[in-house]
């Protein structure tokens, strides 16, 4: 069986809100420092092209996404602070806040809301169109976007290290047997792995298995 290989410098696996502003931060800060150290405002040497690749097991960046949501936009301002010029899906700021007590027939406002559930400033998004609009700023920034790659287990080299990730066969009949459109996956190869699957990615809980992770540590609620 012959498996295709692709060597990245740094591979993000999940193309959620968190590994996509760390692949587009990431990509700015090596084009930053080549282009200082090539005005000679840096010492060091350029890094040339890193490629940053980030997998996402969904058909498109973001179909795996289902929430809409309140979102507080000081990371993303961070990030990027003009993301609102540059079109960042929002749906609408958030105005006013209510905390009501709902009856059957009748909705009793309270004179005050719990600062927990305050969000004026706040923006309603669609997080769904909010990743695809970062997935799309990544791509602008040089990073390669690879959807339909879910990476199904984690490669390791002799000492143990992690140098990458396999991403599961395709074609494959419910009984794990192969199909004739059978594409046995790919090994992407990195120097540095990042996971960014969100809560109970498959791919930690292989990896705090066998490194021993959570010992001594609060289980995910
Ligand atoms: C119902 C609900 C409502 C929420 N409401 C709000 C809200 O109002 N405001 C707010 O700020 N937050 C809200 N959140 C939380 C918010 O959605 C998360 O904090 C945020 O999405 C986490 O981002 P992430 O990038 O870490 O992971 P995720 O958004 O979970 O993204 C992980 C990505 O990785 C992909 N992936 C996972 N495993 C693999 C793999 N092995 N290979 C390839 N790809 C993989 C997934 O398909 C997904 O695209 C809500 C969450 C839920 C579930």
């Amino acid at each position: 069986m012959e498996r295709e290989s692709i060597e990245m410098d740094v591979l993000f696996v999940g193309a959620g809100p968190a590994n996509l502003s760390g692949a587009f931060h990431l990509a700015r800060l090596v084009k930053g420092h080549n282009e200082a150290v090539a005005k000679g405002e840096r010492q060091g040497k350029p890094l040339g092209d890193i490629e940053i690749a980030v997998i996402e097991k969904g058909a498109t960046v973001g179909s795996h996404i289902l929430s809409g949501a309140v979102m507080d936009p000081k990371a993303l301002k961070e990030l990027m602070p003009d993301f609102v010029e540059r079109g960042a899906p929002l749906e609408s700021p958030v105005k006013e806040d209510y905390f009501l007590y709902l009856t059957k027939t009748r909705a009793i406002k309270s004179p005050l809301t719990p600062p927990p559930l305050k969000n004026h400033g706040y923006y309603i998004v669609s997080l769904n169109k909010l990743t695809a609009w970062l997935g799309e700023k990544c791509e602008a920034a040089g990073v390669i976007i690879f959807p339909e790659f879910p990476g199904a287990e984690m490669l390791y080299d002799e000492a143990d290290r992690v140098v990458g990730v396999r991403t599961g066969d395709k074609g494959l009949d419910r009984e794990g047997r192969p199909r004739p459109n059978f594409e046995p996956g790919a090994d992407i190869k990195a120097k540095v792995t990042v996971l960014g699957e969100g809560p109970r990615g498959s791919l930690v809980k292989q990896l705090t298995q066998r490194l021993n992770l959570s010992d001594g540590r609060e289980p995910q609620v």
